[in-house]
């Protein structure tokens, strides 16, 4: 970790006196814990028995034939709860538990987050708080019940936006309250420090499994790694081990909030600027007043204005790209992947896909004919099927 969270300039704590206290404790609890051998083999054991790691990484034979280029696919899809976040609900609910909270507390917005830290509630045996704008409540109803279905209670917030925003203030608000019994579980490498390198931490297992598996598999490394970008945590577990093998090209894909649904942007670091946004210095999308714009995109998972501190570091000092791709284009590589592959991806996940045609037209022969490109399938698509479905046809629709 390094000293403070700050990530060159950016990172860091900012947030009202009140939460210092909070945010110590989670500091020194976190760095007493990832050294302890117990922790370390719990962890391990319930990352193997209970979520299914290691994850598969596939070679995506039908996709590269069809785009010219190798391509390998990490199956967080696969991962117990649908996507990966999971590898830091388990870790941040252990660590809850070995520092003797009695409960954990989250906010969520399409509803995922709220999901993944209910189902290692229940797993742990901790009584779990869920902070729902009550739009999104109404919204995400399924979501609601398998939460409730893990014995977890969902507060809707009925006032202000009554989304994602006012629901953070208000899990925020009770956690100073009662942060002596309470953990809380934050869903992205986002926020104040500890939380941006701890969440990374807990995600960057699927870094180093992938590299360890192509290893293994092809004697090789990657030439391009591509994640999608909401907060940005599925990106920074993927990109972990790459960072300091400077040949190999990291590639964060944003929404880039057009096509669909026009006039509102979702692409943080393509189109945004640094500023402050819950408790940290990175990039955010505001206006010329400094006031955070709302973001927008088709997949509720990267509906955030705000991008975790260490890609604003990455992108600042040029180690990393990002690009954006639009609503359709990501529609239509979630439809390509099932269709020859017979895998659905999360629509979020459809994101990294959908930049890959462009990303391979613009290799020169030589390269294409090298290049290996690994792919964070971040999370399956199941939960999207019934609000993509008004935007899709059908080759053989039902009679
Ligand atoms: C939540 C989610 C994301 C976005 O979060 P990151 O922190 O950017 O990874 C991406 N994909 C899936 C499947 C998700 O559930």
């Amino acid at each position: 970790m390094q000293s403070l969270g700050h990530f060159g300039k950016f990172g860091g704590i900012f947030v009202s006196e009140l939460l210092m206290p909070a945010l110590e404790e989670l500091e020194a609890g976190y760095l007493k814990y990832r050294q302890d051998p117990n922790f370390k083999k719990e962890l391990k054991k319930l990352l193997t028995d209970y979520a299914g790691r290691p994850t598969p990484l596939y070679f995506a034979q039908n996709l590269s034939k069809q785009l010219g280029a190798k391509i390998y696919l990490k199956r967080e899809d696969l991962l117990h709860g649908g996507a990966h976040k999971t590898n830091n609900t388990l870790g941040q609910g252990l660590l809850a538990k070995m520092m003797g909270k009695k409960e954990l507390l989250a906010e969520t917005g399409a509803g995922q987050h709220g999901f993944a830290t209910a189902m290692i509630g229940a797993l742990l045996g901790l009584k779990v708080k869920i902070f729902m704008g009550s739009k999104d409540v109404e919204r995400q109803h399924v979501n609601v019940l398998r939460m409730q279905m893990c014995g977890a209670e969902v507060i809707p917030i009925n006032f202000g936006s009554q989304t994602l925003k006012d629901a953070l203030n208000e899990a925020l608000r009770y956690w100073v309250a009662n942060s002596q019994n309470t953990a809380y579980v934050l869903g992205t490498v986002a926020g104040p420090h500890p939380y941006p390198s701890m969440v990374r931490d807990f995600q960057k297992i699927i870094g180093i499994e992938a590299k360890r598996q192509l290893k293994k598999s092809k004697n090789q490394l990657p030439t391009h790694v591509v994640a999608c970008v909401g907060g940005g945590s599925n990106a920074m577990g993927i990109f972990w081990p790459f960072i300091p093998l400077k040949k190999i090209k990291l590639i964060g894909v944003e929404p880039a909030g057009e096509g669909l649904n026009t006039e509102k942007h979702g692409a943080t670091l393509t189109k945004g600027s640094p500023g402050c946004l819950h408790g940290s210095l990175s990039y955010v999308l505001q206006d010329k007043d400094g006031q955070i714009k709302e973001a927008h995109s088709i997949s509720a998972g990267l509906d955030y204005p705000g991008v975790g501190p260490e890609h604003a570091f990455l992108k600042e000092s040029n180690r990393a790209d990002y690009v954006s791709v639009t609503d359709k284009e990501a529609l239509e590589a979630m439809q390509n992947l099932a269709k020859i592959e017979g895998i659905i991806p999360a629509l979020e996940s459809a994101h990294a896909l959908a930049y890959l045609p462009k990303l391979i037209k613009n290799l020169g022969p030589k390269t294409k004919k090298e290049a290996c490109i690994l792919v964070n399938i971040s999370g399956r698509g199941d939960k999207d099927m019934e609000y993509v479905s008004r935007f899709l046809t059908f080759e053989n629709p039902t009679i």
